[in-house]
Formats: C-alpha cells, structure tokens, sequence
C-alpha cells in the first residue's frame, strides 16, 4: 500500500543519543530526521547504548516516524586514489552497517566520493566494490547513494553515474537512492522550474522505485553551477514555492524530506511548518 504521508524532518546533532533526537524532533514538529553515524570530520563513533537505541525504536513506533536517514561521514572516500583512503571508507562504512541495525529497517545515505583524477569509471568500479565488500544479504538497512553537485572530481553528479554503480552492486536491493535538491540543481537538473521533467528523466535512467528520501535544500548558486552551497527554504536559486511543489509530488509520497539547511533548531521547525 502506498504511504501518502509526509514525512518531514533535518539533521540533528547525536551528541545526546538516540532517545534524544527522537524528542528533538518531536520538539519542531518532525516525524523523520538524520544524523551522522559517527564524528562527521574525524570518524570516531560513540559507542551505542542498547537501551536508548530501543527507546527511539519504541518511539519511532509509536509516534508514526518515517524511515530516518542516516549519513555517513563526509570525510570518507570510496573512490580515493589512495588505498589507504579507500581502506578507511570501507572500515567506517562496514562498521556502520552493524550500528545501523541498532535502528533497524532505516536508511543509511552517502556521498558516492571524488575520484580525484582517476577518471570517473574508475572511480564507479571502487564505489561498487566497496558496496559488495560491506552489504550482507541478512541486514536490514538500505544504503543510498546521494545525488552530488559535481564539484570538483565528485562521482553522482550524473543519473547515468549512480545508474552504473547501482548496476555494479550484486545486492541490488539493499540499495537506493537519495535526491538532494540542492545538488541536482547545481548539477544543471532544473527542478525548480520542471520537477516533471526531472523525475521523468530519474525515471528513465535509474528507475522512480530507486528514489528512497530527499534531501530538501534551496541552493545559493544557479542551475548548473556545480557549486554545493546549502541555502535556507525560500532564500536561494530554487524558491520556497518551488520546494514545496517538490515535496507534494504525488510521485514522492511517502518519502522522508531532510532539510539540510543552515539553520538551528527553530529555524528548522519553522521550515518544517511552511512546508507541511
Ligand atoms: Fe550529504
Ligand atoms: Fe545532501
Ligand atoms: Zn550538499
């Protein structure tokens, strides 16, 4: 049965624990929500406290949360020319796999990584090897790839790229896809003026059933700019109207709406309320 419902939340800080992000959220008036898995620069994690852990499950239950969206931190590289980089993606990543089923059935989502010059089918082959190395058929999470602005040597910039790792991964079906509508705009997607055409185009080339969550962004820069500059709802490029077309899409009902965008706290229930 399809979920009609919306499921609209941000990122908040882990620094409380998980029991803590769930009230936060209930706080600004979010049924879904992120946060890093671990320190998102450095890459230590915390160790997780089975009891906090059941209680956000048990609130997530009884609150009606949509999936949560957790991130993988920014710092890790699948696609480094360095294998000592790599190396460390796949240590953090398949470590994260085993925290994430503390919260069971939920999304983990990452940056697909910059293949600093290896040329980009290089760095799809490392992505999709490191995906093999760290997805077991029995875990409960889905891994997503997000979609990336293409600043610099960024991998994902491109439908046809995620595409091509997505067909790489044995276990298909621990994977999807997170859309970030920052990114794609700055990527040169224009779905502020055409979200239609754009999801119509990520249709054609990954497939609609592959779209798990959004990342819910306005951007500080133009159509094309491959730039990755988060703006507030209703003060970049992309518009406050043309948001809130994209997350009443009939065709992404049901999917968590992350917000991403530089605010604190009431900056972020505020956002959450216009766009409800
Ligand atoms: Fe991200
Ligand atoms: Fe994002
Ligand atoms: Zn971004």
């Amino acid at each position: 049965m399809k979920d009609n419902n919306i499921y609209m939340g941000c990122h908040l800080s882990s620094t409380g624990g998980f029991r803590a992000m769930g009230e936060t959220a209930l706080s600004i008036g979010a049924n879904t929500f992120a946060f890093f898995t671990r320190n998102p620069r450095g890459g230590k994690a915390k160790d997780i406290v089975p009891e906090d852990a059941a209680a956000l499950c048990e609130m997530l239950r009884a609150e009606k949360f949509g999936k949560l969206v957790a991130h993988a931190p920014y710092t890790l590289n699948p696609c480094s020319a360095k294998e000592s980089v790599r190396e460390f993606a796949f240590m953090a990543m398949s470590d994260d796999m085993i925290r994430m089923e503390s919260v069971p059935g939920n999304y983990y989502n990452f940056h697909p990584g910059s293949h600093v010059g290896q040329g980009v089918e290089k760095g799809i082959k490392q992505i999709a090897e490191l995906l093999n190395r760290i997805l077991r058929p029995e875990q409960t999470t889905t891994v997503l790839l997000e979609t990336m602005a293409g600043k610099g040597s960024e991998v994902g910039s491109r439908f046809e790229e995620i595409r091509e790792i997505l067909d790489r991964v044995e276990l298909s079906d621990k994977m999807g896809v997170c859309l970030d509508t920052c990114h794609v705009s700055d990527a040169g997607y224009d779905i502020a003026a055409d979200p239609d055409k754009v999801l119509a185009e990520f249709d054609k080339v990954i497939g609609l059933e592959k779209l798990k969550a959004l990342h819910v962004n306005d951007s500080m820069n133009p159509l094309g700019s491959h730039k990755d500059r988060h703006a507030r709802i209703g003060e970049g490029t992309l518009g406050c109207e043309a948001i809130r077309r994209i997350v009443h899409h009939p065709k992404l009902a049901g999917l968590p709406c992350i917000l991403e965008t530089p605010n604190e706290l009431d900056g972020y229930a505020k956002e959450i309320k216009m766009l409800k």
